[in-house]
């Protein structure tokens, strides 16, 4: 939020946006519902910082030690899509880079999950009744900010391992397989 060359192109509030018929528009994480309900909880005036998260399992070179790994790569909501779908404006870091266990091990899933839990642990349990955090921003002021878990760009497969669901289950719901 501080990098200037996104100044023209981030997002610090809630805005309701609807065509001439009344009917909302998504088109923005800032027009969303998640944002609405998130922004309700907090004291009037704070930003919200949504990060989103993102991994894909990707195979490593023959020669490497393990065969796979996790790149883990991380942006925030209040980046315009337009500017954070764009490869070169850089708006996605890679935060971390998770090697899997090399063979033989049980529990690939725990290791993931206990190291995905460290990196992102500033952001647990957050207190959003708090202070939140002071940032300065590229428009030259200072805000308070949340930065606040949102969303979780993954496959299937990749989901299944995240909210540890069986295969096959819905990660929304209870309704049965099948
Ligand atoms: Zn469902």
């Amino acid at each position: 939020m501080a990098h200037l060359p996104f100044l023209a192109h981030v997002n610090f509030e809630l805005v309701r946006v609807a065509d001439l018929k009344c009917r909302r528009i998504y088109s923005e994480m800032n027009t969303d519902d998640w944002w609405c309900d998130t922004q309700d909880q907090l004291r009037a005036g704070v930003t919200i910082g949504p990060v989103i998260c993102a991994s894909d399992k990707t195979h490593l070179p023959n020669f490497s030690p393990n065969q796979n790994a996790w790149p883990l790569y991380l942006t925030i909501g209040n980046i315009r899509k337009g500017i954070r779908h764009t490869p070169n404006k850089r708006a996605w870091i890679l935060v971390r880079l998770i090697s899997c266990p090399p063979k033989g091990a049980k529990n690939t899933d725990g290791a993931w999950h206990s190291t995905v839990g460290t990196v992102l642990s500033p952001l647990r349990n957050p207190d959003i009744t708090g202070p939140g955090l002071i940032w300065d921003y590229a428009d030259g002021f200072q805000r308070q900010c949340y930065p606040l878990l949102a969303a979780w760009v993954r496959d299937y497969p990749e989901q299944v391992m995240v909210a540890q669901v069986s295969y096959g289950s819905c990660l929304m719901c209870e309704i049965p397989k099948g």
